[in-house]
């Protein structure tokens, strides 16, 4: 049986590669090794699950309880299949996507084992065997790739380079996750490739100038949508105080946490709170560390900035000053003028 897969999984990659030459497309060279190598290079289940086409115990995998930010590449092959934004859970047991990478790294086959009809899923670099991909899945696309731990490598996402001087207007949108009030991951440059985004930093829900500004924020919420825009608040909060403070003054734009800073830092807005200040914000009763869930004791300058859908930054203010806040209107009036609606 073995062999008839394997055969089969030959001729696959030539049909591929000649399908390609045909097109006078340039392919990347497929990934073939023996089973020797590729027994040498794994442990015995990833053999097992993606040159077996086996699967994993459910519950039992390194991934499916897995949150952190990244990408999951082909454990046989290195080649980058899904991004942790794009993971959910699906309560299966194994690690669920509802998209790859790209649409050209998995490739889909029929199969008829077991008893059941199911879109096997396999590595179109190496044809790894990753999982199966069912017609169940969450928006966008409804679909949910099943796929084994054992098939996949994590690479958690490396911290974009922190910058000296905020964002300014021409500069380009870093590439950054954040996390949602329901703790989902947050992809802002995605997020600005589908509408112009209107980005407010604060430093959290303790503080009572975000408070207020967050609250007059949602005069405008409504024409920012009309004119197409979305609004959203970014502050060190983790998810949860998140939730809070959007009940608390009835907000219904999204608000993202930031508790890692590394978007304060690539935006150039983030620093660090100095003992005295720490001390007196003890007496207040604050609890940065509580607020953010991290120890890093940063905080970011209160900032605006309206981001048009190439992802460059069209107009920026932030003040050191906590107490000044740009008002809404001058927020509203930056997005018309973006929008050349005056
Ligand atoms: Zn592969």
């Amino acid at each position: 049986m073995m062999r008839g897969t394997k055969t089969l999984m030959l001729l696959a990659a030539l049909a591929t590669a000649a399908c390609a030459k045909e097109k006078g497309d340039t392919v990347e060279p497929k990934v073939m090794k023996t089973d020797a190598e590729w027994k040498a290079q794994l442990t015995p289940e990833q053999y097992r699950v993606t040159r077996q086409k086996g699967t994993e115990r459910p519950y039992a995998g390194a991934y499916w309880n897995h949150k952190e930010l990244g990408t999951y590449s082909c454990v046989c092959c290195g080649q980058a299949l899904f991004l942790s934004d794009t993971k959910f859970d699906s309560g299966c047991g194994w690690p669920s996507y509802f998209r790859p990478i790209a649409e050209d790294v998995v490739v889909e086959h029929r199969d008829t084992s077991h008893g059941m009809v199911r879109t096997e899923v396999v590595c179109s670099k190496c044809e790894a065997h990753l999982g199966h991909v069912f017609p169940d899945g969450p928006p966008p696309t409804g679909l949910r790739y099943c796929i084994n731990s054992a098939s996949l490598a994590f690479h958690p996402l490396a911290a974009p380079p922190p910058r000296e001087r905020p964002l300014a207007v021409g500069d380009a949108v870093p590439a950054v996750f954040l996390e949602t009030a329901g703790g989902e991951t947050f992809d802002l440059q995605e997020a600005s490739r589908r509408q112009p985004l209107v980005l407010i930093f604060y430093r959290g829900g303790w503080c009572p100038y975000c408070n207020a500004h967050l609250s007059r924020l949602r005069e405008i919420e409504e024409p920012l949508r009309n004119l197409g825009f979305r609004l959203l608040a970014i502050s060190p909060d983790r998810p949860d105080k998140l939730k809070e403070t959007a009940e608390k003054h009835h907000l219904a734009y999204t608000l993202l946490s930031d508790s890692s800073m590394h978007a304060a830092r690539a935006f150039g807005l983030a620093f660090a709170v100095d003992e005295d200040t720490l001390a007196k914000y003890g007496e207040y009763g604050i609890d940065l560390e509580a607020a953010s869930g991290e120890q890093h004791h940063m905080l970011p300058v209160p900032a605006v900035f309206v981001v048009g859908t190439d992802g460059i930054v069209r107009f920026a203010h932030a003040d050191p000053d906590y107490k000044v806040r740009l008002d809404p209107d001058q927020i509203l009036a930056a997005a018309r003028g973006l929008a050349g609606r005056p």
